[in-house]
């Protein structure tokens, strides 16, 4: 019997409206393979629509409100999360494959950002220059700036979300969010719950459907002033020539192959959790998965064994189910360049310790297990391309500067970690690495106050802190002539 399929809408103005041209499309659930829900398919005159209803909503009273005003509704935002985690981690589930236990905690704890941000909104200050003119009196104020869009990719959308639209509504701003196609239905219901609190029409916008036309007109809409995007480097390329069109200002936070380093010295123990999780926590489907591993020598066969009889023992399952450690991955796509890249790594003598191949699971869902392959050199393929998958690359190192060079030789620099029980050297390491975030002695932890974001081609722009407030911001110099005498000569200037 074929199961009814959850209908969504998309948020535009304060109204729940379908597509213009009534067109939708499917949300797969990566557990079965079926579709559950059905959404809207943004085009570009859904689009326009959106854009339209954040500009009125920016011309109206919300960026006039007091800060304090607008830190109430986000701390209702906040409240919304708190009471809804259980119900928002059911649907991400079901969405994206991402086990329950994971995506309920994240949805609770998410709220943690819209009260951080509910904090700063008046804690934002201008200045007075010490101006090098007489009988002037020049200010800087921070002045909202606009329309943003978020765009959003299928993985821990609740905190990409979070990140972009706590400051953003935070400093006056309207957004319009472009949620995934892949993962759609998590945005339509925390849309709901925005619209719970009383949140002034048209300030927050969602809608969904595919790059193009949707994610395009939205990128290249002249009323937009701001991008903020997480996803892949090949979409981050296309936002930055859609934002030539509208001469929009750009944050990046994109992929990575993060590299992560144990020494010899390291507590053994603490180090084989902190790989677990950093790769197949959230089967690897994560932007800072450590997936590149490097090993000091005198430890390395022994240490290579714990960790593979700890992946072995890894239980994948329904991500529904409170003792499933991996679900299922996003996509079928994501299943083929993983077997893709695998392939290859193999071809050119990578060694497979575990895993490597579809579980017999997948005859329905996109299941694939917690597999380490050993390779020689860094330069196969599964040590050099971002994977999104519970894919560990193994290399051995002996020096410390050999591991440094090694870790740097990547085009990503998202992510890092380091295992020693050596502070001095642990400090060393970290300050060598090219990449937005060292963990020491640890590994996938994110906060409201620590900045998260990459180096090189993981993009560019910081996410959470107090610093990222002012992305959503723009210095606005006021000059005050205190003299009570006319200009002087009209035709110079200085
Ligand atoms: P993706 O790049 O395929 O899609 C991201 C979003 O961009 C989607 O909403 C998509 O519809 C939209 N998009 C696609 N084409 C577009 C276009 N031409 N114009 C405008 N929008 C367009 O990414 P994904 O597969 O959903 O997510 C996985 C990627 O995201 C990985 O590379 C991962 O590392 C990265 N990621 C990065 C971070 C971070 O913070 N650095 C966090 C999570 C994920």
């Amino acid at each position: 019997m074929m199961t009814k399929l959850k209908e969504y809408k998309m948020y535009i103005n304060g109204e729940w409206v379908d597509a213009e041209n009534k067109k939708t499309f499917k949300s797969l659930n990566p557990e079965n393979n079926e579709p559950w829900a059905i959404v809207p398919e943004a085009s570009a005159k859904d689009i326009n629509n959106a854009v339209g209803a954040a500009q009125k909503a920016f011309e109206g009273k919300w960026p006039k409100l007091m800060p304090r005003e607008r830190a109430n509704y986000l701390k209702a935002i906040a409240n919304q999360l708190r009471e809804n985690a259980e119900m928002l981690g059911k649907i991400e589930t079901i969405d994206t494959g991402k086990l329950f236990r994971e995506t309920k905690t994240q949805a609770n704890y998410i709220a943690e950002y819209y009260d951080y941000f509910a904090g700063l909104t008046d804690k934002v200050e201008g200045t007075v220059l010490p101006i090098d003119k007489p009988n002037m009196q020049v200010i800087t104020t921070r002045e909202p700036i606009g329309v943003i869009a978020a765009i959003i990719p299928w993985n821990s959308q609740m905190l990409l979300t979070a990140v972009k639209l706590a400051p953003a509504l935070a400093m006056g701003n309207t957004v319009v969010i472009k949620s995934s196609e892949l993962a759609p239905a998590t945005m339509f219901e925390f849309a709901k719950l925005i619209e719970k609190t009383g949140i002034p029409k048209g300030v927050v916008n969602v809608v969904t459907g595919f790059g193009d036309p949707c994610g395009k007109a939205l990128t290249t809409h002249k009323n937009v002033e701001r991008i903020a995007f997480t996803g892949g480097p090949e979409t981050a390329r296309h936002i930055i020539r859609n934002s030539a069109e509208n001469l929009s200002q750009v944050s990046l936070e994109l992929g990575g192959k993060s590299p992560v380093a144990v020494f010899e010295d390291a507590d053994q123990e603490n180090a084989l959790n902190g790989i677990t999780a950093g790769i197949f926590g959230a089967s690897g489907q994560s932007c800072i998965a450590g997936s590149r591993l490097y090993l000091q020598k005198n430890i390395y066969e022994n240490f290579l064994d714990k960790l593979v009889n700890r992946a072995k023992k890894i239980k994948l399952g329904n991500p529904m189910e409170s003792d499933t450690q991996m679900g299922p991955l996003s996509s079928l796509k994501q299943l083929e360049i993983i077997e893709k890249n695998i392939k290859l790594t193999v071809d050119q003598g990578g060694k497979i310790k575990c895993g490597g191949k579809r579980h017999s699971l997948s005859n329905k869902g996109y299941y694939f297990p917690a597999t380490i392959i050993e390779c020689e050199n860094h330069n196969l393929p599964t040590a050099e391309n971002e994977l999104f998958g519970p894919v560990l690359s193994v290399m051995k190192f002996e020096t410390e500067e050999e591991v440094i060079n090694k870790m740097n030789d990547n085009q990503y620099g998202l992510s890092s970690g380091i295992y020693t029980k050596d502070l001095g050297r642990g400090l060393r390491v970290s300050k060598a690495i090219r990449a937005g975030i060292t963990f020491v002695n640890t590994y996938r932890l994110i906060s409201p106050s620590a900045p998260f974001g990459g180096m090189k081609d993981s993009g560019y722009g910081k996410e959470a802190g107090i610093e990222s407030i002012k992305d959503y911001t723009r210095v606005k110099t006021t000059w005050f002539n205190t003299s009570n005498k006319p200009m002087s000569d009209p035709f110079t200037m200085g």
